[in-house]
Order: structure tokens, then C-alpha cells, then sequence
């Protein structure tokens, strides 16, 4: 670090969908970029966490990305090509989106940690210290993926991935795979695992297909709950992991392949593969966990009073302020996990934490 220091009213830490969307309300509020709040992100481009998503991830087979406040995701030539990768189109929308609205993101800038002193926020970045009097924080799970303990798992021989380390299939070839999850991500590693190898695929409750578009009321419903837990200071659980497994002409053809055949979770790891209850075994050479991933927010680690439950107990009309400290807001957490939510979140975030800093 060096002795580069900043002194602003409010720091953005992340530039995803939620920080880009704050970012951009702030600007709008009339705050000046760079001196009245500053956007830091570690990554190396503009994308958020979509720059790293593995390259067989395309426009159409993800979920739905929204447009970020202000310009349509059309609008960025490449977007409307099915076929090109999120991890290019996404980020290239980013990059004209910061530079249309000359959103300067300071990267890359790690936040390592985040302490508070007489009313202010210090923080240390990758190169540069800075003082703030409130935060907004983006910054996504991606950073943070999620793998469930099983017995005998750090005794295992093989090779253990978790989604986020997934780049292709060709590196399996050979190999009986386990595949580990029953989400959107489980189903298309396991669309692209087995047309190259063999595979076993394990969830914990039986998967439901879904037939048609994905249903409006279950993700209001979804979105509801999850915003009803952290305002009760509970873990958020994921949001887009209720919308429900499309019924694709991919999964059809999974189904025809006979790779759908899922089995229960097992209850074991042993050296050389998975074990259930019943004593029936399968020899693996990877297990490949597709269990999701949680907030990214190790770095606020003593600012954030975590409850009991090890959830944070969050308030505000959207829920993304900290209830203890209200110059703390967390955007892309909990309900506000997608990238519609992401949106809004970034919004409201912008809008109360001006009021709480006495700028309105
Ligand atoms: P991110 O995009 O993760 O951005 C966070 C940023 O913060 C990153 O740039 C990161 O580098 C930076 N950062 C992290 N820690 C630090 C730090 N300490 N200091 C500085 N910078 C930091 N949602 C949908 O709505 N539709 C979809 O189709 C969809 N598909 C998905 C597919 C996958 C495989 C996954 C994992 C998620 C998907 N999601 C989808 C959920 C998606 O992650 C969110 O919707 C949204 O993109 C998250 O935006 P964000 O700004 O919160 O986080």
C-alpha cells in the first residue's frame, strides 16, 4: 500500500451490476466522481464477476441479464448474438456503460480490510488508503464459493472443483465424474461433462423441471423471503437458485442420453470416491461441486456485527442497510442477489445513504 490517500463521503466497493447501478445514482444525485464518492473494484476490467464465468456460458443459456440503470443491454452490439459468450458480452456492456456515463472505477483496487474510527471508515486498498464517512458494498459472491462438508472429503484422491474453477470439459476426458448440485450451474456442467465422459449426478432434493417461461410470482415470492430472513438477521439464502430448472431442449436432450438419472446426495468421501448410508459406493476421479456460493464480505469482517444465526441484520426499504449502522449498505446481498436486484438495490442504497450522511 502506499501513501496515496483519499478523503470522500462514500466509497463503492465493487463495480458489478450493484456497484455500476449505485455508482450511477450517486452521479446522478449530483456527486462528483473521484471526489465525492469513488467506485474501487479488484477485478482486472470492467464485467464484475461475469468476466470470469467459464466461456461455454452464453447469452442464451444464461438466466437473464437486465439492463443496467440508464442504457439498454441492446444497445451494446454484441448482446443480441445468442451465441457470444457472457463472459464477453457482459463485460463489453460494462465498459461502454462505465464510459458512457464516465463511471472511473479505480482498478484493480483490492479493499483488504475495513476498519472504523472516530465516525469514519478507513480502508486499505492495493495501493491506495482511504477515509470515508459512509459505504456502499458490491461486491458479489463470486469470491467466495460455497462447499458443503462431507466426512472423509479431505482424504479424497482425486480432484475436487467448485463451479467457479470450471473452464472446460476437455480436462476431464477419461475421468468418471461426480457431478455435485442441483442448480442452473450443476445442470450445464453436467450437460457439458458427459458428452465427454462418464458422470453421476448427485443432488440433495430430486430436481423439479420446469416446463415454459420462468414464473414471475415464484421469483416475487423467492425475492420476498429472502428479504424476510435478513431483516431478521438471517443467512440470505440464493435468490436465483428458486427460479426453477428450464426444461430445455438441452435437458430433453440429456434426458435421451440418459445423464439425468440423479441420485440422492451421498454420505461420504472416501479416498477414491463417494459412499451412501446403504454402503453402495462409486469410484470417482472429480467431484465437481456446483453448491453455490456466499457474500464476498471478509473484508468488512470488523465492521459488520454478525448475529448469532451468522446472518447481519439488514434494514432500509430494499434491505440493503446494515440496521446497526446505517452508513453501511450492502447491494447484491440476500434479496438483492441478481441482477435485476442488483439494480434496484444500488438505487435504493444511493438514496438512503445520502440521507443518512445529511447530503439530502
Ligand atoms: P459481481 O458481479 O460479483 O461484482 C462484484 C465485484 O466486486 C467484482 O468485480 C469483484 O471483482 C469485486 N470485488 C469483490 N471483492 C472485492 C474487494 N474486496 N475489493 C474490491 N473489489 C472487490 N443473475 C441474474 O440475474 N441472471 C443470470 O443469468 C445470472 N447468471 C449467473 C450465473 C452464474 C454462474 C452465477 C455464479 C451467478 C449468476 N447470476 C445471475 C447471479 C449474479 O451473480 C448476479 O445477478 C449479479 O451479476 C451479481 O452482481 P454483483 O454486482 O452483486 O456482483
Amino acid at each position: 500500500i502506499s501513501n496515496i490517500r483519499f478523503k470522500t463521503k462514500i466509497v463503492v466497493i465493487g463495480a458489478g451490476q450493484a456497484g455500476l447501478s449505485a455508482a450511477y445514482h450517486l452521479k446522478r444525485s449530483g456527486m462528483k466522481i473521484g471526489r465525492d464518492f469513488i467506485v474501487l473494484d479488484d477485478a482486472p476490467g470492467p464485467g464484475g464477476a461475469w468476466q470470469f464465468r467459464w466461456p461455454s456460458l452464453t447469452l442464451s443459456t444464461v438466466n437473464k441479464i437486465h439492463d443496467l440503470p440508464g442504457m439498454s443491454f441492446s444497445d451494446s452490439l454484441i448482446a443480441n448474438e445468442p451465441t457470444v459468450q457472457a463472459n464477453l458480452a457482459v463485460p463489453h456492456y460494462f465498459d461502454l456503460y462505465e464510459q458512457k456515463f464516465d463511471l472511473q472505477v479505480f482498478r484493480p483496487q483490492r479493499v483488504e480490510r475495513v476498519t472504523m474510527s472516530h465516525d469514519r471508515f478507513h480502508m486499505d486498498a492495493t495501493s491506495v488508503r482511504l477515509s470515508a464517512a459512509g459505504i456502499i458494498n458490491a461486491t458479489g459472491t463470486w469470491q467466495n464459493p460455497y462447499i458443503p462438508y462431507y466426512p472423509g472429503a479431505a482424504l479424497f484422491e482425486g480432484e475436487q472443483l467448485h463451479t467457479r474453477d470450471f473452464k472446460s470439459a476437455d480436462r476431464f476426458i477419461g475421468k468418471h465424474v461426480v457431478i455435485i448440485g442441483g442448480g442452473i450451474s450443476a445442470i450445464q456442467l453436467l450437460d457439458e461433462i458427459s458428452r465427454v465422459t462418464s458422470t453421476t449426478w448427485v443432488t440433495r432434493t430430486p430436481p423439479v423441471f420446469q416446463n415454459g417461461p420462468f414464473d414471475d410470482a415464484a421469483g416475487h415470492h423467492a425475492v420476498a423471503m429472502v428479504e424476510n430472513r435478513v431483516r431478521n438477521g438471517l443467512p440470505p439464502l440464493s435468490v436465483v437458485s428458486v427460479t426453477g430448472l428450464p426444461y430445455s431442449p438441452e435437458v430433453q436432450d440429456m434426458e435421451r442420453r440418459g445423464v439425468l438419472n440423479r441420485l440422492p446426495m451421498f454420505t461420504s468421501i472416501t479416498p477414491t470416491g463417494v459412499k451412501w448410508d446403504d454402503g453402495s459406493e462409486i469410484q470417482a476421479d472429480c467431484l465437481v461441486w456446483n453448491t453455490g456460493f456466499k457474500s464476498a464480505l471478509q473484508h468488512l469482517q470488523e465492521i459488520l456485527p454478525v448475529e448469532s444465526t451468522g446472518g447481519i441484520r439488514m434494514a432500509g426499504r430494499l434491505a440493503t442497510m446494515v440496521e446497526s449502522n446505517p452508513r453501511i449498505h450492502l447491494v447484491g446481498y440476500g434479496p438483492s442477489a441478481s441482477t435485476i436486484g442488483a439494480n434496484r438495490a444500488g438505487a435504493a442504497a444511493a438514496m438512503e445513504l445520502r440521507k443518512t450522511l445529511g447530503l439530502i
